[in-house]
């Protein structure tokens, strides 16, 4: 029923999203997406991208965000889908409990790297597909990013696209990669998506909340970029610092491990009271309901980030 497209979730925020997508008409509804008031979306704040990996992680993001009253994105990550075997069955439960919500909420592919995925999400009725070339030479990336923004923009669902590679992905990359605000700006001029993920410090995968951004790029890149940018790679960062990043200018933040983290705490911690429990409905609810609060809160956070804007540039009196 209210299944969004990210486009119009992005668009709300008061960026600039691609024309070549129809606001309110992507989507397997084919009803125009409820729209994002403009309360609910202050132009400093940033719509929140959690990922799915099983049923009760799309449960805990939906009911996390009809308790927070925000819309939301629900992502499925190749690595998912690597997990499950396939992308149909977990994408149908996912599209499924988004179209049931009662806020908005967008399904988006998250990390693929395998057109043949990007293309049965676009048949499945994705909202979004995030094609990652990050790994390949510029030119590279650029021709197969523009290929799939083609391929996704004749049925209206928007593409994010990675530029400059963010680590921890396969070990190998340190978080001192940064993408060049020159280099962005070609790369959104010549492929045509419509959010850009940017490495900017943050690395993916950490289980402390210790990274510390770039704050100074993430300025340049969100006054010379013509798209919503992204920060993958959030779980490793501090609330503080996800504001200053989202005042900065910052508009999709993606959360996976912290929130694994916090299920998984809840489900330890329920299997340690009883040894006893056989029920996995018994130790998965708790994990579920942490899950569903941690995304209350977050989705929060990233609203009210307005309110931190200062800290990104201190304030003249004193
Ligand atoms: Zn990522």
């Amino acid at each position: 029923m209210t299944k969004a497209a990210t486009t119009d979730l992005l668009a709300a925020l008061g960026r600039s999203a691609s024309e070549a997508t129809t606001p309110g008409q992507a989507g397997t509804t084919g009803t125009p997406a409820s729209p994002v008031s403009a309360a609910a979306l202050a132009p400093a704040s940033a719509i929140g991208a959690f990922n799915v990996i099983t049923l009760e992680s799309a449960e805990a993001i939906a009911a996390g965000a009809e308790s927070a009253g925000r819309p939301v994105i629900m992502q499925i990550s190749e690595n998912c889908v690597r997990y499950h075997g396939a992308l149909a069955p977990i994408a149908g439960a996912t599209l499924a409990i988004a179209a049931a919500a009662s806020v908005p909420i967008a399904v988006h592919l998250d990390h693929a790297t395998d057109l043949s995925l990007v293309d049965e999400a676009l048949e499945l009725g994705f909202d979004s597909v995030m094609y990652d070339g990050a790994h390949l030479p510029y030119a590279e990336n650029c021709a197969t990013t523009a290929e799939v923004v083609r391929r996704a923009h004749r049925r209206g669902i928007g593409v994010e696209a990675e530029l400059g590679e963010i680590g921890g992905k396969d070990g190998a990359h340190a978080p001192g990669v940064r993408t060049d605000p020159a280099e962005a700006v070609d790369f959104a001029a010549a492929t045509g998506v419509d959010a850009l993920a940017v490495a900017v410090g943050s690395s993916h995968a950490m289980l402390e909340r210790t990274s510390r951004l770039d704050l100074d790029l993430i300025t340049r890149l969100a006054a010379a970029v013509p798209v919503p940018l992204v920060l993958h790679g959030s779980s490793g960062v501090p609330d503080a610092e996800l504001e200053r990043a989202i005042g900065a200018g910052m508009a999709k933040i993606n959360v996976s491990t912290h929130l694994g983290s916090v299920f998984t705490g809840a489900v330890r911690e329920t299997l340690a009271v009883d040894p006893r429990l056989v029920d996995p409905r018994k130790y998965l609810a708790p994990g579920r309901e942490a899950f569903a609060a941690e995304v209350t809160r977050l989705l929060a956070l990233f609203t009210e980030a307005r309110a931190h804007r200062p800290l990104a540039k201190p304030a003249r009196e004193a």
